[in-house]
C-alpha cells in the first residue's frame, strides 16, 4: 500500500530532474524553457495517453500517476525504451507511482496544470463506494486548487452511470465551466480520449459507448 512509495511532503522538495533529465541538464539552455509539469493523467494505466500526447506537445512536461506498481513500472520501461529508440523524442513524458486521491498537492503547486486527464477511471458502483470516486466535490476543490485558470479537465468512461455522476458533479461545481461543442472540436486532445488509452482501445474494439465531460477551470468570485 502507501508506504511503499514515498511521497514528497510539499511540491518543491520533489526532483523531477529524474523523470526528466534531458529537459533538466541543458543548463545553458533552460531560459525561456518550462521546466514544470504542466498535464497529468491519473490513474494512468498502461500509459497510452502520454506516450501519444507527447509529440504534440514537446515542449510541455507531462506525467502520468498511477497506484499499481507492477503497472508503473511498466509504464517506465516503455518510457525507457520509447528514449532509446526515438532519440531526442519522449523526454517530456514521465511516470510516478502514488495515490493520486491522497497526494497531488504534495506534488503540484497552486495553479500549476494546464490538463488534467480522467480517462476510464474505476466505477466504484456500490453507493457506499461513491466516496471512493476520483471524480467528486471534495476532490474537485483540489483539482481546482492545482489548476491553472484557462486549464482543461477531461473525463471519459464507458460506465453511464458514471458518466452522469461525474458530469452532474463538475457542473455543480463553481471553478469548472463545460466546454462549447465548438472548442471540444478544435481541441487536438479530444479524439485521444477514446483512441490512445488501452481502456479506451478496449471498448472501442466491442463497439462500446462511451461519456465524457469536459470542463475549463474559471476563477470565480473572490478566488483565482
Ligand atoms: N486511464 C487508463 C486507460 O484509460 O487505459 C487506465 C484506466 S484503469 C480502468 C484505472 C486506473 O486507475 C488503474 O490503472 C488503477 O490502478 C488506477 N488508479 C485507481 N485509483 C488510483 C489512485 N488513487 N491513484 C492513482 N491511480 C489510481
Amino acid at each position: 500500500s502507501d508506504c511503499q512509495f514515498s511521497v514528497p511532503t510539499m511540491p518543491s522538495e520533489f526532483d523531477w530532474s529524474e523523470s526528466f533529465p534531458e529537459f533538466f541538464s541543458q543548463e545553458e539552455t533552460t531560459e525561456g524553457k518550462d521546466l514544470k509539469v504542466r498535464f497529468a493523467d491519473i490513474g494512468c494505466g498502461f500509459g497510452g495517453l502520454i506516450v501519444q500526447m507527447s509529440p504534440l506537445f514537446p515542449k510541455s512536461l507531462m506525467v502520468g500517476m498511477e497506484l499499481r506498481d507492477k503497472v508503473s513500472e511498466y509504464v517506465k520501461e516503455r518510457i525507457i525504451a520509447l528514449r532509446e529508440q526515438h532519440p531526442g523524442q519522449y523526454e517530456n513524458i514521465s511516470v510516478l507511482r502514488t495515490n493520486a486521491m491522497k497526494y497531488l498537492p504534495n506534488y503540484f503547486e497552486k495553479g500549476q496544470l494546464q490538463k488534467m486527464f480522467f480517462l476510464f477511471p474505476d466505477p466504484h458502483f456500490k453507493e457506499k463506494n461513491h466516496r471512493r470516486r476520483i471524480i467528486s466535490t471534495a476532490l474537485l476543490a483540489e483539482y481546482a486548487y492545482i489548476m491553472a485558470v484557462g486549464g482543461i479537465l477531461y473525463t471519459i468512461t464507458d460506465v453511464q452511470e458514471l458518466g452522469e455522476w461525474m458530469k452532474t458533479t463538475l457542473d455543480a461545481h463553481p471553478l469548472f465551466q463545460p466546454l462549447t461543442d465548438e472548442e471540444l472540436e478544435k481541441d487536438v486532445c479530444v479524439p485521444l480520449l477514446t483512441t490512445a488509452t488501452e481502456e479506451g482501445q478496449k471498448v472501442e474494439r466491442n463497439g462500446g459507448s462511451t461519456y465524457k465531460a469536459i470542463y475549463r477551470r474559471i476563477a470565480g468570485p473572490g478566488y483565482s
